[in-house]
């Protein structure tokens, strides 16, 4: 698998499937999931995520990327971010093994992440650079390219380093 980081705004990419950093809910809401929801189609992608019920921390369901160049939306649901005692490190990997489990049920063979946990639920960008990085590295999966799509500079450099400190940004493997 391939994994890359790019700065930019995850609802113009171009991959089979982008992640939501969704809320249990799946109601839609701020930052990320207000962009994807605009990009993709209000009323219909909140019909879908309506059809699908809740989504427990550490979850991940799918809905048609409607008007997105995504054929999929992979809405899953990080931890809030309280103090780093409350399993929160586990869960914001589960989310991530959960999504590429996900996209292996769809067959999807592209996918592009945003930091989960990083805006409203205030997980610390670069312990979340490393868990995304380390988990979806270990996680067996048929996806063949992960792109980490970082809304601003400093997240992309947190990908960076990671990437870099494990020496495959664009190798196989
Ligand atoms: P959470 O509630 O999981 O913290 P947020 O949407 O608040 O979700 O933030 C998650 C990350 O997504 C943050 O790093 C934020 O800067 C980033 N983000 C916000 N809008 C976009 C976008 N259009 N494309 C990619 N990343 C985005």
């Amino acid at each position: 698998m391939r994994i890359e980081a790019v700065q930019g705004d995850i609802t113009a990419e171009r991959v089979d499937a982008v992640v939501n950093a969704a809320n249990e809910a799946l109601a839609g809401g701020g930052g990320v999931d207000g962009a994807i929801h605009r990009a993709a189609g209000a009323e219909e992608l909140h019909a879908a995520c309506a059809a699908l019920g809740r989504c427990p921390t550490g979850d991940a369901k799918a809905t048609p990327g409607f008007r997105l160049a995504a054929r999929w939306v992979i809405h899953a649901v990080g931890p809030r971010y309280r103090d780093g005692e409350h399993g929160e490190a586990e869960l914001l990997a589960r989310a991530y093994r959960r999504c590429l489990e996900v996209a292996d049920e769809l067959g999807a063979r592209s996918v592009a992440f945003p930091a989960i946990s990083t805006g409203i639920y205030g997980y610390p960008r670069d312990e979340a650079a490393r868990i995304a990085v380390a988990t979806i590295a270990s996680t067996p999966t048929a996806v063949e390219l992960v792109r980490l799509v970082a809304f601003d500079g400093q997240t992309l450099l947190a990908y960076e380093r990671e990437l870099s400190s494990r020496g495959n940004e664009g190798d196989e493997g």
